[in-house]
């Protein structure tokens, strides 16, 4: 999830290694080029989707069961798939990693996370049920309040923030959508 990607190696149309400089077309920055066929590789960022799936005073969190962070807490996210709106992104991942039951609700905190190239969109949803059904992704889906979250065994900084926010919010009574550079 929150992994710096390698640099691309070799060329995607023609499997050539590729260089690393910048275009001759008024680029400014350094791309992977290929010599072979003047491909140019454009890496931009990715949306990481998810929900903080909410009963009650309690949210929903996920031990992961998969690297990177495995063992530690998430709520349900994960990359967004071609074909597929935010939203869905975020309801397909909450049904994989957890198997509940939701109803989704406003985006609610958009984070840059500059250094991996990433951005993370996570969006209220209310559960339907208090019954989970993980998938092989996750060893547990439990329920926390706030006091009984295991903060110091986030899985992500995304998760934390949002975490923090959402609890501040239900506490004064009003949900506001939260943008938030990680540095
Ligand atoms: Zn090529």
């Amino acid at each position: 999830l929150s992994v710096l990607r390698s640099p691309i190696k070799h060329c995607r149309n023609c499997g050539a290694a590729v260089v690393h400089r910048v275009p001759d077309d008024g680029d400014t920055r350094e791309r992977a080029v290929c010599p072979q066929c003047a491909t140019i590789h454009y890496e931009n960022p990715l949306n990481v989707v998810g929900t903080v799936p909410h009963l009650g005073d309690r949210v929903l969190l996920c031990k992961r069961n998969i690297e990177p962070r495995k063992g530690k807490w998430t709520l349900p996210a994960g990359f967004m798939e071609l074909d597929e709106t935010t939203a869905q992104g975020a309801a397909r991942e909450t049904d994989e990693e957890a198997g509940a039951q939701i109803e989704m609700g406003p985006l609610f905190s958009l984070l840059n996370v500059r250094r991996v190239g990433q951005v993370h969109l996570f969006y209220r949803a209310r559960l339907l049920s208090d019954q989970f059904n993980p998938g092989y992704e996750t060893i547990e889906a439990r329920l926390f309040t706030e006091d009984e979250i295991p903060w110091d065994e986030l899985a992500f900084r995304t998760v934390r923030e949002t975490l923090l926010r959402f609890f501040a919010d239900r506490k004064a009574g009003a949900f506001g959508l939260h943008c938030v550079d990680i540095e």
